[in-house]
């Protein structure tokens, strides 16, 4: 039994982060943990934070969504929680994988207003519509997750319906976005490089993160600080240019990685490279037969996404995502294309990659649960 539990809790892991360019909504984990008319189980459970994060996917008809949580200082030592799941949070707080605050304050709204994201909370945030106008002008921009069928549904605050609806990165978090930030403190988790270091730090994962993937700081009278430990943050320079891709199986996004400058990134069935997409459990046996262990690496150079085929048994472009067969132009081994805005790389029929946001999703497929490993005991539902 607490095995299963660790393996849920090790699975909502991954779908934790505080990446501006993969964070899909942002809640605070204090609240969404404490949703017990959803499972009536104990007062405060993390793998409510499983089942809210299902709900998303489910939405956005798309595998893997990942969240940006804020959390409260005081959760790392909440008795609510088993010890388990306090080891679990402060794992992910010593990781950047959340951002841990002493006092939240607005901090959900300023990282939504900042990157642009809706927001899944049941607080009504009245007094706060002024200075975020979004809270009443953008429908479906802030969603309450609610009991459901099935688990947690969304209503919008505004609006009524349940999606939740992404907005714009505001002026302010396009220019702060822009710079790559150094926390003074030594092994901070969200502006780290300046203390610790070496290989025991990309081991912790934190310390030494990519400025690609770097939080937005928190504005203090203007001012770039850190939400975390409320210092001046130093200007470390340009951050390097993304481009978000997707991989899409069957019609489905299954997961969204980061392509930086700093780096090219190889997809395949198991790529051995660092950093590598892998894509081997979402094929069947006819394109794991094809699909190489590395397929095709991605470059992001001069803005420019550059693919070159890798594999043995090279790949495909569609241009401007069109399915049509005449339209396909082969991609040989070794080969290399720029990829046009809507353009994708077929690397087997049904197994493409390309841009995000010109990758439809919402293929007739049920996104995989992150609760999939929950034991029927935790997942019990009231009734209805
Ligand atoms: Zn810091």
């Amino acid at each position: 039994m607490r095995f299963e539990i660790s393996k849920v809790l090790d699975a909502i892991e991954g779908r934790v982060c505080t990446d501006p360019s993969l964070a899909r909504a942002v809640l605070d984990l204090a609240e969404v943990i404490r949703y017990q008319d959803i499972d009536g189980g104990r007062p405060a459970s993390l793998l409510r934070l499983g089942m809210v994060i299902d709900a998303l996917s489910r939405e956005l008809e798309e595998d893997s969504v990942q969240v940006y949580a804020v959390v409260h200082r005081a959760l790392l030592s909440d008795a609510d929680l088993t010890s388990n799941e306090r080891m679990v949070v402060r794992r992910w707080a010593d990781d950047g994988l959340v951002e841990v605050l002493d006092n939240p304050g607005d901090r959900m709204l300023e990282v939504a207003d900042l990157l642009g994201l809706p927001v899944l909370s049941r607080v009504r945030f009245d007094g706060l519509r002024g200075r975020f106008p979004w809270l009443v002008e953008q429908a479906g921009r802030v969603v309450a997750p609610v009991p459901g069928a099935g688990g947690p549904a969304f209503i919008a605050h505004v609006g009524g319906g349940h999606a939740p609806v992404a907005g714009k990165r505001s002026p302010t978090g396009v220019k702060l976005l822009a710079r790559q930030w150094r926390c003074p403190e030594s092994g901070c988790a969200l502006f780290g490089g300046g203390g610790g270091g070496g290989a025991f730090a990309d081991l912790a994962g934190g310390a030494d993160r990519s400025p690609a993937g770097q939080p937005p700081p928190a504005l203090r009278n203007g001012v770039p600080t850190c939400p975390r430990h409320g210092v001046r943050l130093g200007d470390g320079g340009p951050r390097p240019r993304t481009e978000v891709l997707a991989v899409r199986v069957g019609g489905l996004v299954r997961r969204r990685f980061v392509l930086s400058e700093e780096q090219p990134v190889v997809a395949g069935r198991a790529p051995e490279q660092d950093g590598g997409i892998m894509l081997g459990q979402w094929l069947n046996d006819e394109a794991r037969r094809w699909i190489s262990r590395g397929h095709v690496r991605f470059e992001l150079r001069v803005g420019e996404v550059i693919v070159t085929d890798v594999s043995t048994n090279g790949s495909g472009i569609r241009p401007a995502g069109s399915m049509a067969e005449a339209d396909r132009i082969p991609l040989a081994p070794q080969q290399s294309r720029v990829l046009g805005e809507n353009d994708m790389v077929e690397l087997y029929p049904g197994v493409q990659i390309g841009r995000a946001e010109e990758l439809p999703t919402g293929a007739p497929f049920t996104p995989t649960s992150v609760m999939a490993e929950a034991p029927t005991m935790a997942m019990r539902l009231p009734r209805p």
